[in-house]
């Protein structure tokens, strides 16, 4: 990391890091936070059952709907940084409460959270600060659905406005398919999320994340990642939370990312201060490559998964004080992140049967796996009494590696996969397979 931020006065106690959430997320965003030194002790509200394998990781029990309980705890402990995870928490107005409080939170206000929890309050957004993206229809109605579908030239894409774990595009194949969409989004399937369903143009084009901390004004950028979001190897199959991730993404070339720096990233920050939003927290930039340049496909107000297990082992022991700038509105904004020469690569162990039902509770055996550039970030695990690794959802580990090509990368990452089991694991072989000499032969 720059000088920059190693030189600046400006940084208070950081001892106490407490981080919500319960996913792999979570898990290595502690195990780089952990790594500086002045980080005596990272909690995790609720953590899972990987959290307390991370060095100087301990979870709390603690109901944070319960905000007497929660703000207790948190004085109690002494907490210094907070550091969101989850949409949900960051929707619901979490960091503003906290803030309130005179905490220090690494996650925006319930108006900046809008970007993620209204799909068509961001497609106005965009608008607004005239970022590219797809031609959009919001509708409140069947009916009004019923008219732009069927009087529609171009393929649509169906979404529902708010929040809806992932699951709420639908990419169909036709007028009669993107209609029934429509209606079951409208019909409730998705609750009050489904109250109102954009209708948006279905563009083609590779897809990469990137990601910005943001203190309100100034804002870096982490590496950029690309992941896979179908459950089958040639991407096929059904959506999922993602399965894999790889980064930084070679598609992103620099010519490019100064591009969508000027077309959408710089817009973005700007238009938030044009409407007065304090955005403090990270940026997630979901970006299509079109033929016609780069368009936002979403915004997301925290880190992706499994985006965020990929990129956590580039970081430097200095990442937290990036967070706490982020959280303090003291950003120069030139802040650079040593993110060494290597490259990194994610793969997501799963239950059988994910992303639809699936069983848990199947014991999870760790054999003899690498210990250096290597990780595993539980996403979905629990401890029984005896403490023995149970699964415990639908992504169950995330397996890391860092080396010095992609080959390199997965080689070792498939390799320790098959010193873990549980019964019913799944998951895909080709991860990265855009970046693996293996897979651009057969191509
Ligand atoms: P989202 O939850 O908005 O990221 O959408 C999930 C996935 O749907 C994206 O990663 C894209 O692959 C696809 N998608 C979303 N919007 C569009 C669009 N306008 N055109 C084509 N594909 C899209």
């Amino acid at each position: 990391m720059s000088n920059n931020s190693k030189s600046s006065k400006k940084f208070t106690r950081l001892e106490n890091i407490l981080i919500i959430g319960n996913g792999g997320r979570e898990n290595s965003l502690a195990w780089a936070i952990q790594k500086n030194k002045l980080v005596k002790k990272v909690y995790l509200i609720p953590g899972n059952g990987g959290s307390e394998r991370i060095n100087k990781c301990e979870r709390i029990k603690v109901d944070i709907n319960n905000k007497n309980e929660f703000l207790e705890k948190l004085n109690f402990l002494k907490i210094d940084l907070v550091v969101i995870g989850p949409e949900i928490h960051l929707a619901d107005g979490l960091a503003d409460f906290l803030r309130e409080k005179n905490f220090k939170v690494f996650g925006p206000g319930k108006d900046g959270a809008r970007l993620e929890y209204s799909k068509s309050w961001a497609k106005e957004f965009m608008q607004d600060a005239k970022i590219p993206t797809a031609n959009f229809w919001k509708v409140n109605s069947l009916e009004e659905a019923k008219k732009v579908i069927y009087s529609s030239s171009i393929s649509l894409v169906v979404k529902a406005d708010g929040l809806a774990s992932g699951k709420g595009v639908f990419i169909p194949d036709s007028k009669d398919e993107c209609y029934g969409a429509a209606e079951s989004i409208l019909n409730g399937k998705f609750g009050n999320s489904g109250n109102v369903v954009v209708l948006e143009e279905r563009i083609q084009g590779p897809e990469v994340s990137v990601f910005a901390l943001c203190d309100g004004k100034k804002y870096i950028l982490l590496p950029s990642a690309q992941d896979h979001k179908r459950l089958n190897e040639k991407d096929k199959g059904p959506n999922t939370g993602g399965m894999g991730a790889y980064s930084p993404a070679p598609l992103l070339t620099e010519d490019y990312l100064i591009r969508i720096t000027k077309e959408i990233i710089a817009p973005t920050i700007n238009e938030l201060n044009k409407k007065n939003i304090d955005y403090k927290g990270v940026i997630y930039f979901g970006l299509m490559i079109t033929e016609s340049g780069p368009k936002v496909i979403e915004y997301n107000c925290r880190f992706g998964d499994p985006e965020c297990q990929t990129i956590m082992p580039l970081m430097d022991q200095d990442f937290v004080f990036l967070l706490e700038k982020c959280s303090m509105g003291n950003l120069t904004g030139n802040e650079k992140i040593d993110t060494s020469d290597l490259v990194s690569g994610c793969v997501i162990a799963t239950s059988q049967g994910y992303p639809h039902e699936y069983k848990t509770g199947y014991t999870i055996k760790i054999g003899n796996v690498d210990s250096n550039n290597f990780q595993i970030f539980d996403s979905g695990t629990s401890l029984n009494k005896n403490g023995e690794l149970l699964t415990d959802g639908g992504r169950v580990l995330s397996i890391v590696c860092q080396d010095k090509n992609f080959d390199m990368v997965f080689d070792k990452a498939y390799k320790n996969l098959k010193e873990i089991n549980f019964d019913g694991i799944y998951y895909r072989n080709d991860i990265g397979h855009q970046v693996r000499r293996k897979f651009s032969k057969e191509n």
